[in-house]
């Protein structure tokens, strides 16, 4: 496709870039094996045993593994872009290179921002002073969230869950600056001390904007007992990921009666909002706050809202606040404990902000076209596999395979990048970081507003090109791969097809069952929340997904923290589900050709389990861990080699695994979903 620019830049990159990957043997190493781990007592170490051994974790990272390795890859090529574009200031206004230069060159800019010091932030402070009466707090709050700052809760343009064609407004619980409710409410020795923390990390905050250190501790109080109130009131992220119980349609003046204290009349007019309905995605919680609002003295809300607005400008500000927010953010909650260098924290922030348009740079010299073929050809098979899965279920009766069969034909792919990129209608100035980053946000929430009454836009991607993820959008009923990820180990074009099939056909398969997972199975052809399921189907269904929320709550990876089955259980499903299609196209490739020669004395199949298990190796910080297990939907690495390979017959099969060897899990409790 055309690009919107002239490919005037000339970066240079091919060369840094193959010496970046060179030295690694294509497709499965031997030497990152364990060969004194039994392969069927723990796959994990045995697969990855070698790599665990020969690599550390880097004092700036708080998990390093393959989506890390990859992702520095990328962000290097980042790195250069950016430098090579800032470095010029000629070009014309408003063009992409102008945007992504001058914005990372502001933000590397420390001295001009340390001598800015809290100046920028003072009118955001000045409107937050002028809450007298609580009466003002939903004029207050529209002001705020109209900005782009937190406080509270938040509201955002989505598809209607049950009409896709159409959007609708969204109420979302939210208010707290801790990474989960639990860390509020749980009286474990772990959660106390983060409490005390961030206790005392507010309150160093706030001294450090002006604030004397007695102030500051009271004032530090008064936060941490507001958000305590609001996340009793929040939902867990279990009881969030129901679709169904997290739909509920209002009408303004519904909203109003249920959750009363609060003006969302008066809250909807200041932000220029015309809401006919709306979804009130929790309405206990807004029940509480409604409550909250009312209850809780002016004083208390200009405390709290001057802390998030504090918080969330932490990195634009002079380095100490920056180094304050990391001390918590970083060495307490994921006990990293050291900052990445500023460039790649702004090469972060340049991605989180203009995105696509750094990522147009970067798809021209990352992204070969070749690759988007091969992979769409991948995602064919991966497509065929799962259609014949479908089809050959013996659980499921015919009625619901046809709608299963109907809303997998549905199925939409991206792949790469965007056909059509995203446009920043917003200043971006060479010496004002702060500014940039608020005039983003500004702008952000207004075009998701402007999103109210129009057409659904379905070319827009949840992910930039450089990012090393995937997704499936059950409203958009489609998988979408950024180019980000489709580099060694997920996909090495020089490698062997049973590990790429192991690998990325493994990820391809993993977002195409999120279609079917507990969440996305509530989903039709046309993304609504609608059920197509026969009764008997749904049951039969539950008692397979039963098993596998049973099978993941066993597992303990912290001592006294265990894996939450029911959080991960989508992931735990899609991952059970991808090794088996992806398998299953692997061997669906094969046919009609002659059995590939073994590879360093693996088979192929003994290869394509190898390539997943490289996909999930990684270190992690306890602390780190322990925070995932709290709220990730995602299990830990090992979880997420053993658990889904423990299931499978073809696993066992490719390396000799025997009754009663742990990497073999008894018939009974083995769920055989998709
Ligand atoms: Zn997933």
């Amino acid at each position: 496709m055309a690009s919107p620019f002239r490919a005037s830049l000339c970066l240079c990159l091919g060369l840094a870039t193959l010496a970046l990957v060179a030295g690694e043997k294509p497709g499965v190493d031997p030497v990152n094996i364990d060969a004194s781990v039994k392969p069927c007592e723990d796959f994990y170490t045995y697969a990855n045993g070698g790599w665990l051994k020969s690599h550390t974790l880097p004092a700036d990272k708080a998990r390093y593994g393959a989506f890390e390795e990859v992702s520095e890859r990328n962000r290097a090529i980042l790195k250069q872009i950016l430098e090579e574009t800032s470095a010029k200031t000629t070009w014309a206004k408003s063009s992409v290179q102008q945007k992504v230069g001058d914005f990372y060159a502001a933000g590397m800019d420390e001295a001009a921002i340390d001598k800015r010091g809290l100046a920028p932030l003072k009118p955001i402070f000045a409107t937050i002073d002028g809450l007298q009466d609580t009466k003002q707090l939903p004029a207050l709050l529209a002001k705020l969230h109209t900005q782009g700052l937190p406080g509270g809760f938040g509201f955002f343009v989505g598809q209607d869950a049950k009409e896709s064609t159409r959007y609708m407004g969204n109420l979302m619980q939210g208010g707290t600056g801790l990474p989960d409710r639990d860390y509020y409410l749980k009286d474990d020795a772990r959660s106390r001390d983060i409490r005390a923390k961030y206790e005392a990390h507010v309150a160093k905050m706030l001294q450090l904007a002006g604030d004397s250190p007695a102030l500051a501790a009271v004032r530090a109080k008064v936060i941490l007992e507001l958000e305590t109130r609001m996340a009793t009131a929040q939902w867990t992220r279990v009881e969030l990921r129901n679709p169904m119980k997290r739909y509920n349609k209002r009408t303004l003046d519904q909203v109003a009666a249920e959750a009363p204290g609060f003006d969302w009349q008066g809250y909807f007019q200041a932000r220029g909002v015309a809401v006919k309905d709306l979804n009130l995605s929790q309405p206990s919680y807004f029940k509480a706050f409604g409550q909250l609002a009312a209850e809780t003295p002016a004083t208390q809300w200009r405390t709290y809202l001057r802390w998030h607005a504090l918080n969330a400008s932490a990195n634009l500000l002079p380095k100490a606040f920056g180094e304050e927010a990391f001390a918590f953010q970083g060495k307490v909650l994921n006990g990293t404990p050291e900052r990445e260098p500023r460039a790649k924290r702004i090469e972060a922030l340049t991605d989180a902000i203009l995105g696509e348009a750094l990522g147009q740079l970067y798809v021209k010299v990352a992204f070969p076209p070749e690759s988007k073929k091969r992979v769409l050809d991948m995602v064919e098979n991966l497509r065929v596999a799962l259609r014949e899965r479908i089809t050959n279920l013996d659980w499921m009766g015919a009625e619901t395979k046809q709608q299963a069969i109907t809303k997998h034909n549905a199925f939409g792919v991206k792949i790469g990048y965007p056909d059509k990129w995203k446009t920043y209608a917003f200043d971006v100035k060479r010496d004002d970081a702060f500014g940039n980053v608020r005039r983003a946000s500004a702008f952000r929430v207004q075009e998701n507003l402007a999103k109210l009454g129009k057409a659904i836009d379905r070319t827009e991607w949840g992910m930039t090109p450089p990012t090393v993820n995937a997704y499936y959008s059950a409203s958009m009923n489609e998988i979408v791969f950024p180019a980000g990820i489709l580099q060694p180990p997920f996909f090495d074009p020089k490698a062997d097809d049973a590990v790429n099939y192991g690998s990325l056909g493994f990820v391809i398969g993993h977002e195409m069952t999120h279609g079917f997972d507990d969440s996305g199975s509530q989903f039709d052809a046309q993304g609504n929340l609608k059920n197509w399921w026969t009764e008997a189907d749904k049951q039969a269904y539950e008692s397979r997904t039963d098993m596998v929320v049973k099978q993941y709550d066993a597992y303990e990876p912290l001592k006294g923290e265990h894996v939450n089955g029911k959080l991960t259980l989508g992931e735990n499903i899609a991952d059970i589900g991808g090794l088996k299609i992806a398998f299953a196209a692997y061997q669906n490739s094969l046919k009609g050709k002659p059995v590939p020669a073994a590879i360093d004395g693996f088979t192929g199949p003994q290869r394509f389990f190898l390539g997943a298990a490289t996909v999930w190796r990684n270190h992690i910080r306890e602390a780190a861990l322990s925070l995932r297990l709290k709220t990730d939907p995602h299990s830990p690495g090992r979880e997420r080699v053993n658990g889904p390979l423990s299931n499978l017959p073809e696993f066992y099969e490719a390396f000799g695994c025997s009754d009663g060897q742990p990497m073999k899990r008894d018939a009974k409790v083995r769920p055989a979903i998709w």
